[in-house]
């Protein structure tokens, strides 16, 4: 842990590591292992009210002053840090989170790639000219919101780090982020980059803590004018009534159950490892984790037979062991995994992967399960399992695909395997989802992407050039000047 010292049981406020206002701490668990890894700072509201009056200065200091290129110069830089340090925070996510290194190395590129983004954007978004009345100039122009909250939870800390504080520092906001408790440690090392980069101080402060909390006195606070939250669904509903006290703008990243539609004209063999890897990757601890596959009957013994052959060679074990999959993320999260395995007793389950002999007893492993012949009203076909469990449907014909597919309270990713290109079109209009791939899923991580959902999946945008609006507020300015 170089980059946090032996004791990262800090805050980083205005670029300083200052301990938490309670000096209590919370113990990080190695879920590959079940030990204790470190600890880190049990941040308060206090710790928060000092982070957001941080981030309040700097808007009105160095930071505020900032061009829009100067802004980019510093999220360019560390993009840049971020790649020289790779290595070690693709190993510090791995013992904190338990991702497999190879995973973990992707979250490293894609939050540097994040960087680049937002750094070439923030010196691209401009307001209008707007055609008005003889005698007027009327024009708009992007404004920061001021200080932004951020809460973030556990599977991504830094791909979502990077899709959420970077788009708000590209606009000029000063961000305050509270990690999940979870997973605190890269998101505290992003902290220390930033720094070395040059980012001003307090335009970026994180409080580690947990989230009933710190992340509650983060959404209620009345000088935080715009709130990121991604999480599950209930805590959504918390922080929604929270910010909606100050009449606050909010983006929802929360969770899903996506699918993915095989239909009889399919390539069966480009589609089968994003079938299977889009329901396991990050140990199927993912919001657009596509947990659903809904296979045509002409194909579908097929498609059951060549899924079953491929979870069955899958491996988990210790993240640095870097197999398939690596444990989930605490015992909690295994027992709430287990639990669904236990309603679904009663399905048809295929297939199997198999936990390494080298997993040590205290990780919490779960061997990846696929279900065949799952009705699609069962609370396995309907709930987020945020583990790696799939679930295989038959249907007939393309009217009643669209009705499983549509037929659960979210809506935030789905993918058509055909060949028909009429038939992409229509269901890339029908299907209920923030983002819908053909022939593929997930697009390679899709820093370019804009990407969020509908219904229980949340609101607003984050990712892509899109991210930027949601993170600033129009002004339009008309001035009559006569003719
Ligand atoms: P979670 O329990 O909702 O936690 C998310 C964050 O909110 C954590 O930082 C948590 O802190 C904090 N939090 C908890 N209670 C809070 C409260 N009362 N007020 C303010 N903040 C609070 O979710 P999780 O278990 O960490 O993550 C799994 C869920 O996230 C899944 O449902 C998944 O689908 C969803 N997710 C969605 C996306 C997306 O982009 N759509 C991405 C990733 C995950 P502590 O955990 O430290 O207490
Ligand atoms: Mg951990």
């Amino acid at each position: 842990m170089k980059l946090l010292g032996n004791n990262p049981a800090f805050c980083f406020i205005n670029n300083e590591w200052v301990p938490g206002c309670s000096a209590q701490r919370v113990p990080v668990i190695n879920p590959s292992n079940g030990e204790v890894l470190c600890e880190i700072a049990r941040g308060t509201a206090d710790d928060i009210d000092i982070a957001v009056m941080a981030a309040q200065a700097a808007l009105e200091g160095d930071w505020g002053r900032a061009s829009a290129a100067e802004r980019g110069r510093v999220l360019h830089n560390i993009g840049a840090i971020i790649l020289d340090h790779a290595e070690e925070l693709a190993e510090l996510e791995a013992h904190d989170v338990g991702k497999p290194l190879k995973q973990a190395r992707a979250d490293v590129v894609a939050l540097a790639r994040y960087m680049e983004f937002y750094a070439g954007a923030a010196d691209k978004v401009h307001g209008a000219t707007i055609p008005y009345l003889n005698g007027y100039t009327v024009y708009t122009m992007r404004e920061p919101h001021g200080v932004t909250g951020h809460i973030i939870p556990w599977n991504y800390p830094m791909q979502i780090i990077g899709r959420s504080v970077g788009a708000a520092l590209a606009m000029g906001n000063a961000a305050v982020l509270k990690p999940a408790e979870e997973a605190c440690l890269t998101a505290l090392a992003f902290g220390e980059l930033a720094r070395l980069a040059g980012l001003p101080k307090g335009a970026l402060n994180i409080v580690p803590g947990f989230g009933a909390e710190a992340g509650n006195a983060l959404a209620q606070h009345p000088l935080v004018r715009h709130v990121s939250f991604t999480g599950s669904v209930d805590v959504g509903k918390l922080i929604q009534e929270s910010t909606a006290h100050h009449v606050v703008p909010l983006t929802l990243e929360l969770g899903g159950k996506s699918p993915q539609l095989v239909f009889e004209d399919a390539d069966i063999d480009v589609a089968l490892p994003f079938l299977v890897n889009a329901g396991i990757q990050n140990a199927g601890q993912t919001c657009s984790a596509s947990s659903r596959i809904l296979v045509q009957r002409q194909i579908y013994d097929q498609i059951v037979e060549a899924m079953t052959q491929m979870y069955t060679d899958l491996r988990v074990g210790p993240a640095m062991d870097d197999l398939d999959l690596g444990p989930v993320i605490s015992k909690r999260q295994k027992e709430i995994v287990e639990g669904y395995l236990d309603r679904g007793r009663d399905l048809n389950l295929v297939a199997k992967g198999q936990v390494s002999a080298s997993a040590p007893e205290g990780g919490s492993y779960v061997a990846p399960v696929l279900f065949a012949d799952v009705p699609p009203d069962h609370v396995l076909a309907q709930e987020e399992i945020f583990g790696p469990v799939q679930v295989v449907i038959p249907f007939d014909d393309e009217t009643e695909a669209l009705a499983i597919a549509n037929g659960t309270q979210f809506g935030l990713v789905a993918s058509v395997w055909s060949r028909d290109g009429a038939r992409q079109m229509r269901l890339a209009k029908k299907l209920r989802a923030g983002q819908v791939f053909l022939n593929n899923y997930g697009a390679g991580g899709g820093v370019e992407l804009p990407f969020g959902g509908t219904g229980l999946s949340g609101h607003g945008r984050e990712k892509g050039f899109e991210a930027l609006y949601g993170f600033s507020s129009l002004k339009t300015v008309a001035a009559l000047h006569g003719s």
